[in-house]
């Protein structure tokens, strides 16, 4: 899944080459992201390393059927196109938190 082009970079921030992931939500992150996903506690995000953690055939479904991507389409459905991805650690944090936490730019 990492192969496709929708995966090769973290979802949030746009990092290359992420090795972890949020199965639960079903993307990709670098490891920067996934530190902050594990800040928003599990109820909203589940953390595994792509190449540590062991999978169960759930997780890996969840990871099909999402991908990076679609995950964009769903939670950053009205950002403007202008939008530049935060890039220091405290406003990616900010970012993930509303992207996540409040849904702030899903489709309504
Ligand atoms: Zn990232």
């Amino acid at each position: 899944m990492l192969r496709d082009e929708d995966n090769k970079y973290c979802v949030d921030c746009d990092a290359k080459g992420p090795r972890w992931d949020s199965w639960n939500l079903g993307i990709f992150l670098c490891i920067r992201c996934a530190g902050i996903h594990r800040n928003l506690g599990v109820h909203i995000s589940r953390v595994k390393s792509v190449n540590l953690d062991s999978w169960t055939p759930e997780q890996v479904v969840s990871l099909q059927q999402m991908g990076n991507s679609r995950a964009r389409a769903v939670y950053e459905a009205n950002l403007p196109d202008s939008f530049r991805r935060p890039q220091t650690d405290s406003t990616l944090e900010g970012f993930t938190r509303a992207k996540y936490e409040a849904k702030k730019h899903i489709a309504k």
